[in-house]
């Protein structure tokens, strides 16, 4: 019997069976249904026992010698299941964003973990309280120390924790046994059913949609009802009513029995935001985040599979929720920098969700207050449906924003951090026991160190990038950790005028609290909130009015409601405005909206200091008109002379070695492929480079980079597959790693 494909089986779908994928061949009467994802049925083992499996991979060569390779016996037909979509999905965003097919396997599939039964112990009391009373008296004359202490806390409370109590109070199974055998208490034990929502009774009373909210959601469910599935996008400032809109639209695709997947940037997704789908949705929401284990996300995933949830919420992941029935994708802020993939596959959530609607007639609603451009302009060529909220739902008129040139201000000899204006309205704020939000853009970019007569920064020798000053003065690299000690004179001229430029947050705070001494101040930076909980304690401190001021970087300008806060300060705009990538404006842009969204969310009307060096540019003018329109003209001006996405397309190659030899000469020979391969084939991709990357080396491992832009996606995509087959099989390449992005968001 000869054989003309083969295919790779994993028996099932997790993480671990991708180390044992089995090859079988593919009877010829079967090749059209043998396809990537289709369920098959192989015989396994020494018995032949037949087995269900899946196809993850195709080829026309075997791996094994052919008297080995057993034929599939059938392929599953019927409804697809939800496996054969993931698996379908993972093989198209390998195609589409490079990468293997196991990677983007484990991507879609879950970490299988076994599940931790949780048991919680309880102490409970079973002696009436009066004759607990004498009991204590006497072990108290006794003077039995440890009995003592328990039946101190059993007098207060009827149940004790068993584990807390045993700890705590310092005893040890010889009291406990006393207790249970003189009848004072029992132990209970139950289990704990791992939900991972903290829940909070509702206060909440019912909304009612006004007339924009309404006609949004009537649109959409309409489409819907006539069976038309499109991608929406609703552009609505912060505080207009998006996800009142949501919620709405998810009832009605919940009550028609389907599943739907909610996702919210990991910055976002606070207890506030959980809380609201909590109280309308309850027990049927469940939500995905990265400090749960993979136990805890494994739970989550098989609960989704079972049909005990109908909505999950969450980053990025949530997106492979295996849903069996999935109806709608929402993705709220989808211009997010957080929805594409730092690693390989580098996919971007929103077009992995529009591919897996399609595969499963779902629909998706997209949300922003600053739309990404990509989105934008899918909506003006009728790609996407727009729809516009154009107030803020409660009734509060918006911010009034001053742009403050800092330039004047050094003229007018004012050195301090804060310009004139913005100390004179945080005084009259204090003075009015209203709330303040100081905001500094990006940790990375502040506090590095330079010297002010012959401008040397200070490096780190691993990775290429500007150290920043800490505590005891201290220098820290934030991407690889090496610290070193402040230099008193500069390494290169010696003079002693070298100081942290910049500001970081903890240098605000100092600052702050210099100028304001009689102020309450609370820090918000990822040193503040590194552990569990650090978050959700700061936030909950400053709305509970714990604090006047709150600093910190962009954590604090997303998703919070906090009524009294009537200003907010934008120290240094112009940090983000020079990062040096082809999105730095519209980031710029994107920040500064967003931190202005954050003043007069009530009834008290807010105000807004952006402090700039660059009061002229575009992205401050525009963000703080809030003039959106405005700056996707202006930005698409931009964009279409440099022909950088959305004008075109760009495919990032990034080629690593640890010798800095060897990469220099690998992505020569890449680009000499590459202008070979366009030679050839007569496309008109334009190549930039090869260059050193703007992070030229990070831990110790070298970074060369060439740019590709085409306004042919699929073209990109095939000198993608093109250099894959080339690195891998050409023999140069020992050493070196290749990878590809396509359309980056963060600067190489
Ligand atoms: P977004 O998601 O656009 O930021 P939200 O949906 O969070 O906006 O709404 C902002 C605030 O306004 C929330 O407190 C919400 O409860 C309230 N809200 C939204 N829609 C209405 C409405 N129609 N009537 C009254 N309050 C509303
Ligand atoms: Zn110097
Ligand atoms: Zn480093």
């Amino acid at each position: 019997m000869s054989y003309h494909s083969y295919a790779d089986i994993i028996i099932d779908i997790s993480h671990e069976s991708l180390d044992k994928t089995y090859q079988y061949a593919i009877p010829d009467e079967l090749s059209s249904l043998a396809v990537i994802g289709a369920p098959v049925l192989v015989p396994f083992g020494k018995g032949n026992r037949l087995i269900n499996g899946y196809i993850v991979g195709l080829s026309t060569e075997p791996k094994i010698s052919l008297d080995k390779i057993k034929p599939i016996s059938s392929v599953v037909e019927g409804a697809p299941v939800i496996e054969s979509h993931l698996i379908y999905l993972a093989y198209w965003i390998k195609e589409t964003f490079g990468g293997t097919m196991n990677d983007a396997l484990k991507t879609v599939m879950p970490v299988k973990k076994a599940v931790r039964i949780k048991e919680q112990r309880n102490i409970i009391r079973i002696k009436p309280i009066d004759e607990l009373r004498q009991i204590y008296e006497e072990q108290l004359k006794k003077n039995s120390k440890a009995r003592v202490r328990v039946l101190e806390a059993l007098l207060t409370d009827n149940e004790l924790d068993y584990d807390k109590t045993i700890k705590t109070l310092n005893i040890g199974s010889p009291v406990i046994n006393w207790l249970i055998d003189n009848d004072i208490i029992r132990i209970e034990s139950k289990q704990i059913y791992r939900n991972p929502i903290d829940k909070k009774s509702s206060t909440r009373t019912p909304i009612r949609l006004n007339d924009e909210q309404q006609a949004i959601v009537e649109n959409i469910i309409k489409d819907y009802n006539e069976g038309k599935r499109y991608t929406y996008l609703i552009h609505g400032i912060t505080g207009s009513g998006k996800t009142e809109v949501y919620m709405d639209v998810i009832s009605e695709v919940i009550a028609a029995g389907k599943q739907v997947i909610v996702l919210i940037p990991e910055i976002a997704l606070t207890y506030q935001t959980v809380n609201r789908f909590y109280d309308r949705f309850g027990e049927r929401i469940s939500i995905l985040n990265s400090r749960m284990s993979d136990g805890e996300r494994y739970d989550q995933s098989l609960r989704a599979k079972k049909g005990e949830i109908d909505i999950m919420i969450g980053p990025r992941s949530a997106l492979f929720t295996p849903f069996k029935n999935l109806g709608l994708i929402i993705v709220d802020e989808e211009h997010e920098g957080s929805y594409k993939s730092e690693t390989t596959p580098k996919y971007h959530a929103v077009e992995v969700a529009i591919k897996r609607a399609e595969l499963t007639g779902a629909f998706i609603v997209l949300g922003s207050a600053t739309p990404s451009l990509e989105s934008y302009r899918k909506c003006s060529l009728g790609e996407y449906k727009l729809y516009t909220l154009t107030k803020r739902a409660k009734e509060a008129s918006p911010p009034k924003v001053w742009i403050v040139d800092l330039r004047e201000e050094l003229k007018q000899k004012n050195r301090s951090i804060f310009s004139r204006k913005l100390k004179e309205l945080m005084e009259e704020r204090l003075s009015k026991q209203e709330q303040i939000m100081l905001f500094i853009n990006r940790r990375g970019f502040s506090g590095f160190v330079s010297c002010r007569s012959c401008g040397h920064v200070m490096r780190c020798s691993h990775c290429d990038i500007s150290l920043t000053s800490h505590v005891n003065n201290k220098l820290l690299c934030h991407y690889c950790g090496h610290e070193e000690q402040m230099p008193r004179t500069c390494p290169s001229c010696g003079s002693k005028y070298i100081a942290a430029f910049g500001t970081g947050t903890q240098k605000v705070e100092e600052l702050v609290k210099r100028e304001f001494p009689w102020a309450r101040v609370l820090r918000m930076d990822t040193d503040t909130t590194k552990n569990k909980g650090g978050h959700q304690k700061i936030l909950s401190a400053f709305a509970n009015h714990k604090a006047d001021i709150l600093v910190g970087t962009q954590m604090i300008v997303k998703g919070h409601d906090f009524p009294l806060v009537s200003l907010v300060g934008i120290i240094a705009a112009d940090l983000s405005l020079y990062a040096g990538d082809f999105r730095a404006s519209e980031r710029t842009f994107q920040l500064l909206s967003q931190a202005a969204g954050r003043a007069g969310r009530d009834a008290i009307p807010g105000e807004v200091v952006i402090q700039t060096y660059h009061p002229d540019h575009y992205s401050i003018i525009t963000a703080a008109e809030g003039d959106y329109e405005e700056f996707y003209e202006q930005e698409m001006l931009y964009r279409r002379l440099m022909q950088y996405p959305p004008a075109a397309h760009i495919l990032l190659l990034l080629v690593t070695s640890k010798e800095e030899d060897k990469a220099d000469k690998a992505v020569v020979h890449v680009a000499e492929a590459l202008k070979e391969y366009i030679r050839t084939n007569e496309i008109a991709s334009q190549i930039i480079g090869p260059a050193p990357a703007g992070l030229a080396k990070a831990k110790d491992i070298y970074r060369r980079v060439i740019y590709i832009k085409d306004e042919n996606y699929d073209i990109l995509v095939g000198l993608k597959n093109y250099l894959e087959g080339y690195f891998n099989y050409s023999g140069q390449f020992t050493g070196c790693g290749l990878q590809f992005d396509f359309n980056p968001m963060s600067s190489y």
